[in-house]
């Protein structure tokens, strides 16, 4: 069984997750796409709203299910049996953060990490301009799954 793990702070999901986490569960038997819950970043969403929103945009993956951890993200690995963390590089900049965590995670436990290359159709999107766009009013139905949207939407409304 080949299962690795698709961590981030999804806040919210948006279609460059849900483009990885397909991708990434052609590849291999079964992926956990794994919500962050110890973030430093200030979050717009709760941890159960993050992990509730995944759920549901990941239901029609059969071999997709999604969990939430604290504290390292490699100790979550060894308890759940995984040996491959799966992240994306959308720029040169995400590589230099990511090669330093990678080899990091790689010395604390021998997980390896797999990069997959971000579909360019979403290259430029993350989640905190998602944000950004949606405060404003901004149509962000090509950037999240309608779900998000609409809960972007009551988000803001409160
Ligand atoms: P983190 O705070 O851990 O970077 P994110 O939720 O921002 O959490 O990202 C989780 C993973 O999803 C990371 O590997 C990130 O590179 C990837 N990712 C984020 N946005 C996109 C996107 N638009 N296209 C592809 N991958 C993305």
């Amino acid at each position: 069984m080949r299962r690795v793990v698709c961590p981030g702070s999804f806040d919210p999901v948006t279609n460059g997750h849900i483009d990885i986490i397909g991708r990434a569960a052609r590849q291999y038997d079964e992926v956990i796409a794994a919500v962050l819950g110890n973030v430093s970043k200030r979050a717009l969403f709760s941890v159960d709203e993050k992990l509730e929103m995944l759920d549901e945009c990941t239901r029609a993956f059969t071999n997709v299910r999604t969990a939430k951890f604290d504290g390292l993200l490699v100790d979550f690995c060894r308890e759940n049996d995984i040996g491959t963390i799966i992240r994306s590089l959308r720029s040169v900049s995400d590589f230099d953060y990511e090669l330093q965590i990678a080899q990091m995670n790689y010395q604390l436990s021998g997980v390896e990490t797999m990069f997959m290359t971000a579909n360019p159709q979403y290259s430029f999107l993350s989640s905190s301009l998602v944000k950004e766009v949606a405060q404003h009013g901004g149509d962000v139905s090509s950037l999240v799954p309608p779900y998000v949207e609409q809960r972007l939407r009551e988000k803001y409304k409160e």
